[in-house]
């Protein structure tokens, strides 16, 4: 790529990297190198990093835990920003929080217990950021940070930061409208009184029912969305597909709307298996499955 090839100059005082294998960045643990991978560490320089790549013509992606994404094989051809430094930092008020976009969420629930505050309990065992936790809706237990959201810092095309009311960002289940360009900076969440103690029993006993639910080897989560009034793990099942591996993929057979990475798995054996999946379903039972993860160098 032409970009690559060129000196990159940007002075910030987060890491800049080339050629940086995103395997090491998804929960999937697959995943080719980004051109360029880079850490703005406050709001002033990822306005900077996003100023040099849109003058350079290099397109870029926002990358959060990783845990809701696949990454083609062959990577991604431009520039991959994680938010660290002061995107990492959150302050809780009496009945509120306001958290960086790079706050694991767990974090922020456990921290939320620890208080007795309630609001974040659902999020206990959801492995990814505040940012990519509002752009999509993640939620369990009939939760999600909709319920919880006050409003929500991104930065924009013209280089500030908005302020967003829940209501304009159309937050549904597992999507928003926040553009692929745009970067959730903090939010802030909505927090009810709680007793401590309860609040803390109801965490352990939702992280053991994980537990026992969803497999150990790297995933993404859940590959499709739950189609309206059924649910995808209990359809690819039913069309006889728990356990079944291409390469190093499986779909896993603790829970069949998962994929698991097994043996050095790649992003072409876990196509090949979305594939499967979306084809018999649809076949057998007329019922056209939606991914829910998001897919990188496609
Ligand atoms: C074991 C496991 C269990 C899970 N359980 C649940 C669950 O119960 N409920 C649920 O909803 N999800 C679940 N997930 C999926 C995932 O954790 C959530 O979707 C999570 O919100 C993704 O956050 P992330 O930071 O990892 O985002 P990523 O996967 O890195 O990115 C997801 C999307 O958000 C965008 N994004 C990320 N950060 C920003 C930002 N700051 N600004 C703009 N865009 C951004 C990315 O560009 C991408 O489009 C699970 C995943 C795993 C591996």
């Amino acid at each position: 790529m032409e970009h690559v090839a060129r000196e990159i100059k940007l002075n910030i005082t987060g890491r800049v990297k080339t050629q940086e294998l995103l395997a090491r960045h998804t929960s999937f643990k697959i995943g080719g190198p980004a051109d360029l991978y880079l850490e703005p560490e406050n709001v002033t320089e990822l306005a900077y990093v996003l100023t040099y790549l849109q003058s350079e013509g290099i397109s870029y992606y926002i990358l959060g835990n990783g845990t809701n994404l696949l990454v083609h094989d062959q990577g991604f051809r431009g520039a991959v920003i994680c938010l660290a430094g002061q995107f990492r930092e959150f302050t809780f008020s009496d009945l509120s929080v306001n958290a960086g976009a790079a706050v694991p969420l767990a974090l922020l629930a456990q921290r939320a217990t620890a208080l007795g505050r309630t609001g974040l309990s659902f999020a206990a065992g959801i492995p990814g950021t505040v940012g990519g936790a509002l752009v999509m809706n993640a939620g369990a237990h009939g939760h999600s940070l909709a319920d919880q959201l006050v409003d929500a810092q991104i930065l924009t095309g013209d280089m500030a930061v908005h302020i967003y009311q829940p209501e304009e960002l159309e937050l549904r289940y597992r999507k928003s409208n926040i553009s692929p360009n745009d970067v959730v900076c903090a939010v802030t969440l909505r927090l009810e009184a709680g007793d401590k103690d309860d609040l803390e029993r109801q965490s352990r006993d939702d992280l053991t029912f994980r537990r026992s639910r969803q497999p150990r080897q790297p995933n993404a989560g859940s590959i499709f969305k739950n189609p309206p009034g059924d649910a995808a793990g209990r359809l690819i099942e039913a069309v006889g597909l728990k356990g079944h591996r291409v390469g190093g993929a499986m779909i896993s057979d603790i829970h069949a709307n998962f994929i698991v990475n097994c043996q050095q798995a790649t992003a072409q054996d876990v196509m090949a298996l979305i594939a499967t999946a979306r084809r018999e379903v649809a076949q057998q039972f007329g019922i056209k499955m939606e991914l829910e993860i998001q897919l990188l160098g496609y």
